[in-house]
């Protein structure tokens, strides 16, 4: 069987990928390609009680299987080009635009109807951000909920599975290019097919990295965000979610001009663990139904870090300082905020007597151990900023988990049809590196898709 498009990866690049080829044209024969299970099988094993922390699994179920690493996410689909990913300086900002919007007319035809779309837009807390040296970026975020979110893809899954042949468990182990196009190799099986798109995400970067290197296909890794999960009560921000849900605020630091800012906001939502190849970092999610929802608000609070030249590895930079905290806490430190400042280590004492609960079970320790000075003084100046805007921000008992650290996948070289050298072979999404959210990496699939889809037809 030669396959028309071969997609690897089942996260929301390859799934959009998908929805639009057989969308555009029925008859094209794509098989999709995924490491991780299927949407129903997907279970992390902590359940609070018998397994508290992560344990590591061969297939970690928050990262990988259908829907990706966004199946359990908080579904926030932030529709800007201000964050989430440089798509539009491949594509266009009005492209990039209307096809995040695209993405959202399909999430809403496929469960999400009803589901709030928030905007910053004419917000009064501009101004007021503005007043306190902080900066409210644009957006317009569709909140879905790692509920509705399911149920999403749940939908689409169903839409797809008679059109589209889907291989779970299945790992791509090789992607060549031959007289035809190119073969892929997985579990000693080899399959054929005229186009291939890569969407292997953020699991998928050592691979990524492993195959641009055998296609001699040129990458730039400079960039990584250091950082931790704030979580406080949810009433100390309620009147900027209430509005905003999200509100993506940036701070320049006095110091050393450095940029901090607030990432992935929950309201009422839970900090979780996440594993990337094995290191334990953190990242939260909330519910749409109100039942699930808890009684704090998390968001991170990340530095950005760019290195240049002669140094190139800004992963391993961000993974030796994950590294540091799961040696000192098996897994993500938590630590009060008046701990930090008083130089002395949480404990588990200091913990309980807090008025904050935390929702992840990490170990108390001293964050001061692990972040650099540089970081870690900004994150501090940043939650001073913050105090300003949303007083109590820095109380004695708000929680810092560290460290949250935001990796980005090396810049894959492509085409502003982010076609590699290689005609027929895309790499789109969080592993090409353009992209950093949902609704960027759903976009670039539709993109890739809709020009595979027409070239098929003229041919
Ligand atoms: C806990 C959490 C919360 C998040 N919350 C949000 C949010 O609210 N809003 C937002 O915009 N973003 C959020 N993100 C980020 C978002 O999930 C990603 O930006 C998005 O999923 C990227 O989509 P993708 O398709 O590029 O990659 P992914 O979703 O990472 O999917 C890639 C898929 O490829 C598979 N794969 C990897 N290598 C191979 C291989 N060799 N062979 C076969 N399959 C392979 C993986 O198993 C995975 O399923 C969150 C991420 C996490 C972890």
């Amino acid at each position: 069987m030669v396959y028309d498009v071969i997609i690897v990866g089942a996260g929301p690049g390859g799934i959009f990928s998908a929805y639009e080829l057989v969308k555009r044209d029925s008859g094209l024969k794509v098989a999709v390609f995924e490491a991780g299970h299927e949407l129903k099988k997907r279970k992390c094993p902590i359940d609070g009680e018998k397994v508290k922390s992560c344990i590591g699994c061969e297939k970690c179920s928050i990262m990988s299987g259908f829907g990706g690493a966004g199946a359990f996410s908080d579904g926030k689909y932030n529709i800007t080009n201000d964050f989430g990913g440089t798509l539009y300086e491949y594509i266009g900002k009005t492209k990039a635009l209307m096809l995040m919007k695209y993405v959202d007319e399909i999430n809403m035809k496929y469960g999400g109807e009803g589901t709030k779309l928030y905007s910053s837009a004419g917000s009064k807390f501009k101004k007021e951000c503005m007043q306190n040296d902080l900066h409210l970026l644009d957006a317009s975020v569709r909140h879905l909920g790692t509920d509705i979110n399911y149920v999403v893809l749940s939908n689409l899954y169903d839409f797809l599975k008679d059109k589209v042949e889907f291989f779970f468990e299945s790992k791509v182990d090789s992607v060549s290019p031959s007289e035809d196009g190119f073969e892929i190799e997985c579990g000693g099986k080899k399959y054929a097919c005229k186009n291939c798109i890569i969407s292997v995400g953020r699991s998928g970067s050592k691979w990524m990295e492993k195959t641009c290197e055998k296609l001699n296909i040129n990458t730039n890794s400079s960039r990584v965000d250091i950082g931790v999960r704030v979580e406080l009560p949810a009433e100390i921000f309620s009147h900027l979610t209430d509005e905003l849900y999200e509100s993506k605020i940036v701070y320049r630091t006095q110091k050393y001009g450095d940029r901090v800012r607030t990432f992935c906001m929950n309201p009422k939502g839970a900090v979780v663990n996440e594993n990337t190849n094995g290191i334990i970092t953190v990242n939260g999610h909330s519910y749409e139904d109100a039942k699930k929802q808890t009684k704090n608000t998390n968001f991170a609070l990340l530095v950005a870090k760019k290195f240049s030249e002669p140094f190139k590895d800004s992963n391993g930079y961000g993974e030796s300082i994950a590294r540091l905290s799961n040696m000192l806490g098996g897994g993500v430190i938590v630590q009060r905020f008046g701990d930090l400042i008083r130089g002395q280590r949480s404990t588990v004492s200091r913990i309980e007597e807090s008025f904050v609960t935390p929702t992840l079970n990490a170990t108390p320790g001293d964050l001061s151990l692990v972040l650099p000075k540089r970081i870690l003084d900004g994150i501090i100046e940043m939650i001073y900023a913050l105090d300003k805007v949303a007083p109590g921000t820095a109380n004695e008992d708000t929680l810092l988990y560290g460290v949250e650290v935001k990796f980005y996948n090396m810049e894959v070289e492509v085409d502003n049809n982010l076609q590699t050298k290689y005609d027929g072979l895309y790499v789109i999404g969080d592993g090409s590196g353009i992209t950093h959210s949902l609704s960027h990496a759903s976009a670039s699939g539709v993109y890739v898709a809709q020009q595979i889809a027409q070239q098929q037809n003229q041919t």
